[in-house]
């Protein structure tokens, strides 16, 4: 687990402030993201303080996994988005702004135009035979 409450978020979860919570329990909260990309953008965190996903205990990340299915089914309930996109950045090469695990949750609408950058290539077999089977006996 990675300590570092000095967050924005430690703060959140600490009510110092505000959020427009729409989701607590025991070990997650949920809240609007203050600079949506459509209406609606969630943030999903465990209370925990943690910064990366590879850092989280199996209490919060259990907890996390039984929230994020309820709570994508409310969101895209009330605002009738049938599409959504679950987005989590790890590390600030990736992305992640905030240094406490979070998912977004964000809805896509039919006039939605917000987009994420996705340049993908063909697999290298070889190179994947090597990788799946090294991180395969990683996991045991
Ligand atoms: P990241 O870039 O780390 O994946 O995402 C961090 C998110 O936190 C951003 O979408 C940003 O708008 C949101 N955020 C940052 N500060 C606050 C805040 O004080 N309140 C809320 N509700 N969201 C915040």
């Amino acid at each position: 687990m990675s300590r570092n409450g000095n967050t924005i978020f430690s703060l959140i979860l600490s009510g110092e402030i505000p959020s427009h919570k729409i989701y607590e329990d025991e070990f997650v909260y949920a809240f609007l993201d203050i600079n949506p990309l459509s209406r609606g953008h969630t943030l999903v965190i465990p209370k925990e303080e943690c910064s990366t996903m590879d850092l989280l205990s199996e209490k919060s990340a259990s907890s996390l996994g039984m929230a994020l299915p309820k709570i994508c089914r409310a969101i895209i309930k009330i605002t009738g988005a049938e599409n959504y996109n679950i987005i989590q950045n790890n590390g600030e090469k990736a992305g992640q702004t905030v240094p406490h695990l979070h998912f977004h949750i964000i809805p896509r609408y039919p006039e939605s135009t917000h987009s994420f950058v996705w340049n993908p290539s063909p697999i290298d077999h070889s190179d994947a035979s090597e990788l799946s089977k090294a991180i395969f006996y990683e996991l045991g």
